[in-house]
């Protein structure tokens, strides 16, 4: 990497849009114009707020941090499914608030934040034609699964992302 290049905080290089939180705010609004793009909104956020847990609330990043092993563990589907059950459940009765029981069989999240860059990064996602979903939303998919297992790995103790590492 050259001297005075721009490195985001989570240690990635910054790419040509800038570094994660632009291709955050990038990948926000594309979204919010495209139905299946949105599909993945839940596992952006969460990657984004665990790949930059300062921006987060430790509050619940636990909660993001097992969402995400739930979506890697079972896939979208089911991540939509536990999603919808939740908001039924939430909106019958106000005030039993989300059914979490799927997500406690899932690791908590572990005391110590990983300190290296993540195996794939927001500042890395390949944007062209002023899209994130140029080659598909099923590329697009397979990218975000890929993000979500480089968060989990660095996260888990003695991952790639935590200190003293070779
Ligand atoms: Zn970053």
């Amino acid at each position: 990497m050259l001297p005075g290049m721009p490195v985001c905080d989570c240690g990635a290089p910054a790419g040509p849009l800038g570094v994660c939180a632009d291709y955050y705010n990038a990948v926000l609004a594309e979204e919010q114009l495209d139905p299946e793009m949105y599909r993945w909104h839940a596992i952006v956020v969460c990657v984004y707020l665990l790949q930059h847990p300062s921006r987060g609330h430790e509050k619940y990043l636990d909660g993001q941090f097992r969402y995400l092993q739930f979506y890697v563990d079972k896939g979208l589907d089911a991540l939509q499914r536990l999603r919808n059950h939740q908001v039924a459940r939430n909106n019958h009765r106000s005030r039993a608030g989300y059914d979490l029981t799927p997500l406690a069989a899932y690791e908590p999240l572990p005391p110590a934040a990983p300190a290296g860059p993540f195996r794939a990064a927001f500042a890395g996602l390949p944007h062209e034609n002023d899209s994130f979903v140029f080659d598909g939303h099923e590329a697009y998919g397979q990218r975000m699964h890929t993000l979500a297992e480089a968060t989990l790995e660095s996260w888990k103790p003695g991952g790639p992302g935590t200190p003293n590492r070779g």
